[in-house]
């Protein structure tokens, strides 16, 4: 049962409080009462330190796309841990992944490594203001772009520090991020085409990038509209600011990324999760002038240093590269279709049950939200949370309980190994979960 106090997990959870704060090495996956750990995987189920089995519908964030040991992934990682973990030398292994990369992304004429998404954006952003010679970059409000203290800004603004709809003041995520970086992050509101249009164009003359993600992941899988992308496109370039794509979650969108799903052609583009294979990776790609801010064989010294001591490390890149090998468009095609299945299967059940609630994202990635009207925006998403009791939170205990890990407390990313069956599980555990809440709901 979760939450059990006397199960393992709690005690973990008990002796990780001793050596480290909050128990937590990663606020993101926390959850309440205690975190459940993990002790095995193999495919899509993920195995609990109480042995409890459940089919894995977080699956690292969206990292493991092939669930957990795939077979292909781990003849190859086998095979170079057998030869090399890493060296301070670059391997083949690099320049093959990077190979594979340029391959699938019109975008992206060349690439460098890194260890995490947080990274890759760091580094866009540290690219961009070189290749611009400007300081300031802008992100959209509500989208996150990880930990650099330059873009872990207004991903989570309050009506009481957010600002005025159509010119959002930059709220800093958290204490230790300077002030003084704020200043240099114009925050822009999510798919109001004319208001920033009216930003960018403001600040144009001090705007080195702006970062989109284009399936904004913490708003319920919302869908950047072709007017804001292409009004984005059409003022960046006007202007001479450099457009940088967040693929770091929504790369798993298609062969050519959410870029290649939604239409875009950024100047850069930030990798992360998939592209490893299960294993820390992180990436920067783009066009060959802007990514030559990194080249440091004119003069011998770089305009941008980027180093770091597991970049490129080969298993990593082993890893990345059996990933994308096994991502091919019949693979595509089966992982929209399982998306496709449990969005229709999870409108079913809310319907059956007579329940509110919103079934949203694309592709292999699905959230179940309590919202019952359509939302545009983070103002409208943040508006649309129904007081539901914390009907769906224990619906999601309910999942939990009945061997389906979703991510808490609204979300599924699926994997490959699932298949139409799967898929069914899930939905049934839905329906035993939210017809459970319902019940807990109307006896209390
Ligand atoms: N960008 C997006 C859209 C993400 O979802 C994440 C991680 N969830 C990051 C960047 C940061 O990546 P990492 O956790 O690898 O640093």
């Amino acid at each position: 049962m979760f939450p059990d106090p006397s199960s393992r997990s709690a005690a973990l959870f008990q002796r990780a409080q001793a050596v480290m704060p909050g128990g937590n090495t990663r606020h993101s996956i926390a959850i309440s009462p205690h975190p459940i750990y993990a002790q095995s995987g193999e495919g899509c189920y993920v195995t609990d330190a109480d042995g409890h089995v459940y089919i894995d519908c977080i699956n690292n964030m969206s990292a493991n796309i092939h669930g957990h040991r795939h077979p292909a992934i781990m003849a190859r990682v086998n095979e170079q841990l057998d030869k090399l973990i890493s060296a301070g030398m670059p391997t083949e292994a690099e320049i093959a992944l990077a190979e594979a990369m340029v391959e699938r992304m019109p975008s992206v004429d060349t690439i460098r490594f890194c260890n995490s998404g947080t990274e890759a954006l760091m580094f866009a952003a540290r690219a961009a203001r070189a290749y611009t010679g400007r300081t300031m970059i802008a992100k959209i409000e509500g989208g996150y772009h990880g930990s650099y203290d330059g873009l872990d800004l207004s991903n989570k603004p309050m009506p009481e520090n957010w600002g005025p709809p159509g010119r959002p003041a930059t709220v800093r995520e958290c204490d230790g991020i300077p002030p003084a970086m704020a200043e240099e992050t114009l925050v822009l509101p999510v798919n109001h085409v004319e208001a920033a249009r009216t930003l960018i164009r403001e600040h144009a003359d001090r705007l080195a990038a702006v970062f989109l993600d284009p399936l904004v992941s913490k708003l319920g899988f919302l869908p950047l509209t072709k007017e804001f992308l292409d009004m984005v496109r059409e003022e960046t370039r006007a202007h001479g600011i450099v457009l940088v794509v967040d693929e770091v979650f929504s790369f798993r969108l298609g062969r050519a990324g959410a870029q290649g799903a939604f239409g875009i052609e950024p100047d850069l583009s930030a990798f992360g999760k998939v592209i490893g294979g299960g294993f820390p990776i992180g990436a920067l790609g783009g066009r060959r002038d802007v990514m030559a801010v990194f080249d440091h064989l004119p003069t011998g010294t770089p305009r941008v240093e980027h180093s770091g001591t597991f970049f490129a490390n080969p298993v990593s890149m082993t890893a990345g590269l059996a990933a994308l090998d096994l991502l091919d468009t019949a693979m595509f095609a089966h992982l929209d279709a399982l998306g496709d299945q449990l969005r229709a299967g999870l409108r079913t059940v809310l319907a059956e049950l007579d329940l509110p609630g919103m079934v949203t994202g694309q592709g292999s990635l699905v959230a179940l939200l309590p919202h019952t009207e359509p939302f545009s925006d983070y103002r409208s998403f943040i508006a649309g949370f129904q007081e539901d009791g914390g009907m769906l939170a224990r619906a999601f205990a309910g999942m939990i309980n009945d061997g389906v890990l979703p991510v808490y407390p609204r979300g599924f990313i699926l994997s490959s190994p699932m298949g139409a069956d799967t898929i069914d599980r899930i939905i049934d555990a839905a329906r035993n979960g939210l017809k459970k809440a319902r019940e807990a709901q109307n006896a209390a």
